[in-house]
C-alpha cells in the first residue's frame, strides 16, 4: 500500500524552504561544534541532538516521497542512522568505557553504513541513466584510478608498512579506504552522467563529499598513528555529511531524482576532471621523489605533467574544432544549399512546434504556398543557371518583406512555402500580396493559401493552401488565392 501522504500547509511550506533551513541549521550545529572544547558534554549534545533530529526529519521526508526515489533515500537513511549509530558505540568506548574504540562495534556499524551507501548511490545511477555509454564509464574509471592513488600514497601504504598491528586489524583498517574508493566511483559515475544539477543531488554531493573527504583525512592519521590529534573540523565535516543529507531529502528535485537524466553535453566540465586525474599521479610522483636533487625520477616527473598539459591542450583545441563543426554541419542540414533558406526538413518541424504553440495560445496560423509560373520555360530560354539565380533572387526579395515569427522555407524545386504564425486570412492576404509584386524581373509567382481550422491537423492546412494554388494556377497565374474564397483579382 501507498503510504505517501499528501502535504498539508506546514508540510509545503517545510518542502518548499525545508532545505534551506536545513542547511543553514546544519551551518550552525556544526559551528557549536566546531567553537565547543572537543570531548566536553555540550560538544557530544549537539553532535548527538543535531544527528537525531537530521534522522528523524530524513525519515519524515522519506515517509511522504512519492514511492518512485523512495528506494534511493530510504538506502541513504540506512547509511545515515549507522554512521549515527557507529558514532554513539563509538563514544560510549571513549568516554564510558575508556576503551580504544578501534576495532570495535563502531566498526561494524561503519562498515555497514558503506554497503548502505554504495547500493543506494549505485541504485541511483541505474535509475537515472540505464544504458549510457561507454565514455562514462572510461572516464569514471579514470578520475577512480586518480583518487585511489591519493588514497594509496597518504593511507594504505603507510597502514601497510606499519608492523605493529595485528593482520586483522590492518585489514578493518583497510577496508575503510578501499570502500571509500568505492563510493567516490559510484559518486562519480553518478556526477559524469548529469547534465542539470538540482539542489537535492548538489546537497547529496557535498554530503558524501564531506564524509570522504574526513575520511580521507581521519584515515590518514590512523595510518600514521596520530589518531587521538584528528582535528575538530574533521569530525564536524562528519557531522555535516549527516545534517546535509536531511538537507537533500526535502531539497527541490529529491522526489525526482531517479527520474532519467538527458546525455550530458558538458564536454568542458569532464575534461576538466579528467585533466585533474590524469595530473593527479604524476605529481604524487613529483613530490615523491622531489628531494632527490639531480634524479632521472624528479626529471621524468616533471617531464610527465608537462606532456600530460600539452595533451590536454591539444585535447582542448581539437574539441572545440569538433563542436563548431558540428554547429556549422547541425546548421548546414537545416538550411537549403541554393537559397539558403530553412528547407524541407526544417520547415516540417517548424511547422508541428509553431502549430503547437498557436493553438495552445487560441492564436490564427495561416499557411501559403508559393509556386514560380511557367519556370520550366524559364529555364529552357534562360539556362539552368540563370534560373538558380532567379530563385536565389525571389528567396532573397521575399525573405526581406517577412518579418519574424513569419518564416519562408524552399519547399522543394520552384515551390516556396510561408508560416503565418498569429495571422488570419486578411492579414495574410496583405502579407502575401507584398510577396507576390516583390517577385523580382518579370518572373510571376501563385500564391494559395489556408488558415488553420479549429481540430484541423496542419497537414490538411498545408493540403488545403496546395488545392488553392492549384486555383491559382487555373485561374490564369500571378494570382494569391485564399482556400475556398474567390479569385482575387490582379492589377495591372
Ligand atoms: P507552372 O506555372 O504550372 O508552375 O509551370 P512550371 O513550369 O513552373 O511548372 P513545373 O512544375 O512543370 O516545372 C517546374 C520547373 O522548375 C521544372 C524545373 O526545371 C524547375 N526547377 C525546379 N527546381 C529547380 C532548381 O533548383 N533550379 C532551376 N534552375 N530550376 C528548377
Ligand atoms: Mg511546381
Ligand atoms: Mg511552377
Amino acid at each position: 500500500m501507498d503510504v505517501a501522504v499528501a502535504p498539508g500547509r506546514a508540510g509545503r511550506v517545510v518542502r518548499q524552504r525545508g532545505w534551506a533551513l536545513g542547511v543553514w541549521l546544519a551551518g550552525v550545529s556544526c559551528l557549536l561544534a566546531l567553537v565547543l572544547p572537543v570531548g566536553s558534554p555540550a560538544s557530544v549534545m549537539v553532535f548527538r541532538l543535531s544527528s537525531l533530529v537530521a534522522v528523524l526529519v530524513f525519515l519524515w521526508a522519506v515517509i511522504r516521497m512519492p514511492p518512485g526515489a523512495r528506494g534511493v533515500w530510504w538506502g541513504l537513511w540506512v547509511f545515515q542512522v549507522l554512521t549515527v549509530a557507529g558514532d554513539v558505540v563509538y563514544d560510549i568506548y571513549v568516554y564510558h568505557l575508556q576503551q580504544d574504540p578501534f576495532p570495535s562495534m563502531a566498526d561494524v556499524l561503519y562498515l555497514a553504513s558503506y554497503l548502505a551507501v554504495i547500493a543506494a548511490l549505485a541504485l541511483l545511477v541505474h535509475r537515472r541513466q540505464s544504458g549510457r555509454g561507454r565514455e562514462t564509464w572510461i572516464d569514471t574509471a579514470v578520475m577512480t584510478v586518480a583518487a585511489a592513488c591519493v588514497v594509496a600514497t597518504v593511507v594504505v601504504m603507510p597502514m601497510l608498512t606499519d608492523s605493529s598491528e595485528s593482520g586483522a586489524t590492518i585489514l578493518i583498517a583497510l577496508a575503510y579506504p578501499m570502500l571509500d574508493i568505492v563510493v567516490l566511483s559510484v559518486l562519480i559515475r553518478l556526477l559524469v552522467g548529469v547534465e542539470k544539477l538540482n539542489p537535492a543531488l548538489v546537497l547529496l554531493t557535498v554530503a558524501i563529499a564531506c564524509t570522504l573527504t574526513a575520511d580521507l583525512v581521519f584515515n590518514s592519521l590512523a595510518a600514521q598513528g596520530v589518531v587521538d590529534e584528528t582535528p575538530a573540523w574533521v569530525d564536524v565535516l562528519f557531522l555535516a555529511a549527516v545534517l546535509l543529507l536531511s538537507a537533500a531529502v526535502t531539497a527541490r528535485g529529491a522526489s525526482t531524482i531517479t527520474q532519467p537524466a538527458a546525455a550530458t553535453h558538458r564536454t568542458k566540465a569532464r575534461l576538466v576532471g579528467l585533466a585533474v586525474a590524469a595530473l593527479t599521479a604524476p605529481t604524487l610522483l613529483a613530490f615523491a621523489v622531489w628531494s632527490e636533487v639531480g634524479s632521472t625520477a624528479r626529471l621524468l616527473a616533471v617531464a610527465s605533467i608537462a606532456v600530460i598539459l600539452l595533451i590536454l591542450w591539444g585535447a582542448l583545441i581539437l574539441m572545440s574544432m569538433v563542436e563548431q563543426q558540428s554547429a556549422l554541419l547541425a546548421d548546414l542540414a537545416r538550411r537549403d544549399g541554393l537559397t539558403g533558406l530553412p528547407n524541407r526538413r526544417t520547415w516540417d518541424f517548424e511547422l508541428g512546434r509553431v502549430a503547437a504553440q498557436t493553438s495552445a495560445q487560441g492564436a490564427p496560423l495561416t499557411v501559403a504556398i508559393l509556386d514560380l509560373d511557367h519556370f520550366k520555360e524559364y529555364n529552357d530560354h534562360h539556362g539552368h543557371p540563370a534560373g538558380d539565380a532567379m530563385l536565389i533572387d525571389c528567396a532573397r526579395a521575399w525573405h526581406s518583406h517577412l518579418n519574424p515569427p513569419a518564416m519562408l522555407a524552399r519547399y522543394g524545386g520552384e515551390e516556396f512555402a510561408v508560416l503565418l504564425p498569429g495571422a488570419d486570412l486578411d492579414d495574410a492576404r496583405v502579407v502575401l500580396e507584398l510577396l507576390r509584386t516583390a517577385t523580382p524581373s518579370d518572373q510571376t509567382v501563385s500564391i494559395g493559401y489556408a488558415l488553420q481550422e479549429p481540430e484541423e491537423s496542419i497537414s490538411d492546412t498545408v493540403d488545403r493552401a496546395d488545392q488553392a494554388l492549384y486555383r491559382a494556377k487555373s485561374k490564369g497565374r500571378d494570382c494569391i488565392v485564399a482556400y475556398e474564397s474567390a479569385l482575387i483579382p490582379v492589377s495591372g
